[in-house]
């Protein structure tokens, strides 16, 4: 994928049957779908791939076991297809992970047990393995690192894990693959309107500042928490429809718990489910449920937040962790649909909507990314009638993502899927490009080359946080390695030493918000 070339076309032909408005989950979704249906299709991201919420969720696919209790049978039910669907179609990035509920009361073994039964009865065909109630004895060989005082076993179920950021720039690659035009670091400032109606957007190449107008029969706003503003320009109302709700998750090495399954604790002091999850050879905590008012591209982690997530798990933890043991924290906000006088975000559904507005433009918020793959099915079969295009139907339950192979590797490598071999005769071809960027993690020079080569990486912080994920595992050691990582790039990117030094002052400015200070 490279940005120039892009850019090239569309100077040359900017004309579109879809723009899709927005690179995270649902606006790469949509694009994936629109393209693979054969539309004309255009999607602008005014930063980086998944650079908003996408990259900064639990990293589970899932049907949402809280979602359960809640009575949401429906939305359970179609998450959990879907994350049978992920599963099959991109499983280089996506994988079955073991879960135990610890319990400390008779009664709950069987009240989580019958719960999470049902959860794995509903995903059918999809189910990824028996749910099982555990004595004390095996609940402690799945979590060794569990506090055991007034431990009286516990429920293993299986769930979906993945790489949230890898998967959106896999899609990004599939949409080009289906003939898309993608484009990031490109934003959309305003709409053209023809008699009320929205006929076309203009766009601003945040890089050089050049703006662009577009024609398109129809535009599509998947901006997630920024939904709002764009709704502003092309409607010119007030009405706000997103309540935004900050998590964020905390990142530990992995001694500080051991466990041979992730763990849930099914009820937070403020009635909420909480994850302990192994990802990338560490563990992840979270997350937390806190209406916001202001959004924002890099949210901020509230000292309570921290506080919340450390003291649930010490709680249930034979190891306390203090601030000092924390590599990394991130927070995102999640584009929960407003509804009425519910204000209390926890409450508020996690289901989708889908609007029309009457400029023309299609709204398409909320969701998880688990049902990226539905959302994106419902709202483009609503594109294709409203701007009256020739109906195609659906191609993507079983479309394989970009990197798609049948057996993945056990190499760190491996979640690059069938890009692993290229990245590999990279390395054999040019040994320097074998050389780890930082001695205690596996990552590679070449990694760096293959981002931006492949993957439309265009600053040190596309690299460290959404093409590999140090940012997000150890913000200290990302800190260490922006210099290499920033010379690879000047080179690669014709830059000259000044570039290079604004960019590791502006990644080490952004990693330092990663870090927990004490
Ligand atoms: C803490 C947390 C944990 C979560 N955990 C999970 C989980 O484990 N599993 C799960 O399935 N879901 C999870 N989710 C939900 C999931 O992450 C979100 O539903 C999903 O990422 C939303 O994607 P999106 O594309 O709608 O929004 P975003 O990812 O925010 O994408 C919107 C994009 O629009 C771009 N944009 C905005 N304005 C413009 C403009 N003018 N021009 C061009 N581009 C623009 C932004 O830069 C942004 O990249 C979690 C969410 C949170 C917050």
């Amino acid at each position: 994928m490279n940005r120039e070339e892009k850019l090239n076309q569309l100077r040359e032909n900017p004309e579109f049957e879809i723009v899709i408005i927005g690179g995270g989950a649902t606006g790469l979704g949509c694009t994936v779908d629109a393209a693979s249906r054969g539309y004309k299709t255009l999607l602008l991201e005014q930063c980086d791939f998944a650079k908003g919420t996408s990259s900064r969720s639990t990293k589970l696919i899932h049907g949402g076991v809280r979602y359960l209790q809640q009575g949401n049978i429906h939305l359970v039910r179609e998450a959990l297809l879907e994350r049978g669907r992920l599963l099959r179609n991109a499983p280089h990035v996506c994988h079955k992970l073991p879960f135990v509920v610890p319990v400390y009361h008779y009664w709950d073994k069987f009240f989580y047990g019958f719960g999470l039964w049902l959860y794995e009865f509903l995903s059918g065909k999809f189910s990824l393995g028996k749910t099982r109630i555990l004595s004390k004895n095996e609940t402690i060989g799945y979590l060794p690192g569990l506090d055991t005082t007034n431990l009286k076993g516990g429920v293993l179920y299986y769930d979906g894990q993945f790489d949230d950021s890898r998967l959106a720039v896999n899609l990004a690659q599939t949409a080009v693959g289906q003939g898309a035009l993608v484009l990031n670091y490109c934003q959309v400032v305003d709409f053209v309107k023809k008699e009320n109606k929205v006929v076309g957007l203009m766009m601003k190449d945040v890089l050089s500042g050049q703006l662009y107008e577009i024609k398109t029969k129809v535009v599509i706003n998947a901006t997630g928490v920024f939904a709002d503003t764009l709704l502003q320009k092309s409607e010119g109302h007030a009405e706000e429809t997103i309540a935004p709700s900050q998590g964020i998750h905390l990142v530990l090495n992995k001694s500080y718990f051991e466990n041979f399954s992730a763990m849930l604790i099914p009820k937070t002091s403020d009635g909420r489910v909480l994850f302990v999850v192994p990802w990338h050879d560490k563990l992840l905590l979270g997350t937390t449920d806190t209406p916001m008012q202001q959004v924002d591209l890099e949210p901020k982690p509230l000292k309570e937040e921290v506080d919340f997530i450390v003291n649930h798990f010490n709680f249930y933890s034979k190891v306390k962790i203090k601030y000092a043991d924390i590599n990394s924290v991130f927070a995102g906000l999640r584009p929960l649909v407003k509804s009425g006088s519910k204000q209390k975000t926890a409450v508020l559904s996690r289901e989708h909507s889908l609007k029309v507005f009457p400029s023309g433009v299609v709204d398409i918020s909320g969701g998880k990314w688990t049902t990226y793959r539905k959302m994106a099915e419902q709202t483009i079969d609503k594109v294709v009638k409203i701007a009256d295009l020739t109906f195609v139907p659906c191609q993507t339950k079983r479309l394989k993502i970009h990197g798609f192979v049948s057996e993945k590797s056990n190499s760190h490598l491996g979640i690059y899927g069938s890009d692993e071999l290229l990245i590999e005769k990279m390395m054999r071809e040019d040994v320097a490009l074998a050389e780890k960027i930082h001695p205690e993690y596996p990552y590679t020079k070449a990694e760096v080359v293959w981002a931006v080569k492949e993957e439309m990486a265009l600053t040190v912080e596309d690299v460290l946080a959404r093409r590999i994920r140090l940012l997000f595992l150890d913000a200290k050691a990302a800190m260490e390695v922006a210099p290499v990582v920033a010379q690879i790039m000047a080179s690669l990117l014709f830059k000259d030493e000044l570039w290079e030094r604004e960019q590791v002052i502006a990644f080490r400015k952004l990693a330092q918000s990663y870090m927990v200070s004490v």
